[in-house]
């Protein structure tokens, strides 16, 4: 427990902003993160060079140690773009330090890479800058090379210390690397994640009418003109309407108008077998379309849904009431277009209409 508060404590220290409003807060958390890293690096050294007996190595690495823990100090008194730059600066410095000292060999030239990454994930909008700085320190690296094949370093450790070197260089830009491409993706991550899910609902709200939670027209126009375009089974289209539902609304009001519409709605949903795609075609019409049912077979559902309907009673405050549906039903024929398809339900509803309601025309 105690420790998780202490482990919490540090975390607040380190993630403890500069106080400017327009300053990255996780630029600052980068820098100070870094700048740990260094001096557990130069400390992790320094007991290589002690244990090596390398005096000058030893000075080396607890000057530098020091040195970073100034950087560190300063991170808390000066704006963040200040302690990136002197850190930057900083480890430049100690990287043509280390190469005269210690040579190529040991690998700190690779720290130069995480500078550059660095520089492109701080969310400074100085391309031309950043551009500018990754060319330095390119020639920088470059330039370093050059020198070591003509210069020997100053301190010449053994086979078994510069491996040692080799490993603790690897792990500390491992380490660095991927602190600062974790640090600064997760903003990224959230918001592609925030995209997606908004995506998401923009795409439902285009499809799905808000009242009844039903298929909009323009979604279901979409749905039959991918169906239609290579039908594999029988396909049934039934276009359905309230009757005289303007009377319900002249009667009881509009928002009992829309009670009526949603309980229709959730009835088509609990009634009809699970893969017909129901929608509300506008107003009081909804279009059914029976993906792999012929004519016979839907007809048969929708008198089990006709039946169903009637049978709601709706609380209309001073007296209850029902309502009924007329349905207009068609069979695909494998040939017909859309127009002609929805033209003929559209014929067959007007015709129940004419003829009395509350039927099925097929
Ligand atoms: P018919 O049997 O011939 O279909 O008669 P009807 O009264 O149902 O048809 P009409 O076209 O005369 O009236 C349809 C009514 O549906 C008129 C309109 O106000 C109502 N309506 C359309 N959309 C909504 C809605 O979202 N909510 C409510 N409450 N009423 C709606
Ligand atoms: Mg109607
Ligand atoms: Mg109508």
């Amino acid at each position: 427990m105690k420790e998780t508060n202490f482990l919490h404590q540090v975390y607040k220290a380190i993630c403890k902003d500069t106080g400017d409003q327009n300053e990255s807060a996780k630029l600052i958390v980068v820098v100070r993160l870094l700048i740990l890293t260094m001096i557990v690096y130069s400390l992790l050294s320094s007991g290589l060079c002690l244990f090596a007996s390398h005096t000058g190595g030893l000075i080396f690495c607890q000057v530098s140690a020091v040195l970073f823990l100034a950087v560190f100090v300063l991170s808390y008194h000066s704006r963040t773009f200040v302690s990136f730059c002197i850190l930057n600066a900083y480890i430049l410095v100690w990287i043509i330090f280390n190469i005269v000292m210690f040579g190529w060999n040991i690998g700190v030239q690779h720290f130069i890479i995480v500078l550059l990454i660095a520089c492109f994930f701080a969310k400074y909008k100085h391309a031309a800058a950043k551009a500018s700085y990754a060319l330095v320190l390119c020639i920088l690296r470059i330039f370093l090379f050059l020198y070591c094949q003509d210069n020997s370093p100053h301190i010449t450790l053994d086979e078994g210390v510069n491996n040692l070197f080799q490993v603790i260089n690897t792990l500390a830009i491992f380490w660095s690397i991927s602190l600062i491409a974790y640090i600064f993706s997760t903003d990224t991550q959230t918001l592609e994640c925030k995209l997606v899910e908004y995506n998401e609902q923009l795409k439902k709200q285009a499809s799905i009418d808000p009242l009844t939670g039903l298929y909009n027209r323009r979604r279901t126009l979409e749905y039959l003109e991918k169906l239609l375009k290579s039908p594999e089974h029988q396909i049934s289209i039934c276009l359905c309407d309230i009757d005289f539902f303007k009377r319900v609304n002249d009667t009881y009001g509009h928002d009992i108008g829309d009670v009526v519409l949603k309980k229709i709605a959730e009835t088509f949903r609990k009634e009809l077998p699970s893969g017909t795609f129901i929608s509300r075609w506008g107003g009081e019409e909804f279009l059914l379309i029976f993906p792999i049912s012929n004519g016979d077979e839907a007809q048969i559902f929708l008198g089990t849904l006709r039946q169903k309907i009637k049978e709601i009673v709706f609380d209309g405050g001073s007296e209850t009431f029902c309502v009924s549906l007329t349905f207009g039903l068609v069979e695909h024929d494998f040939h017909s277009d859309l127009t002609t398809i929805l033209k003929e339900a559209d014929e067959k509803l007007y015709y129940g209409k004419e003829h009395g309601r509350d039927q099925i025309v097929f």
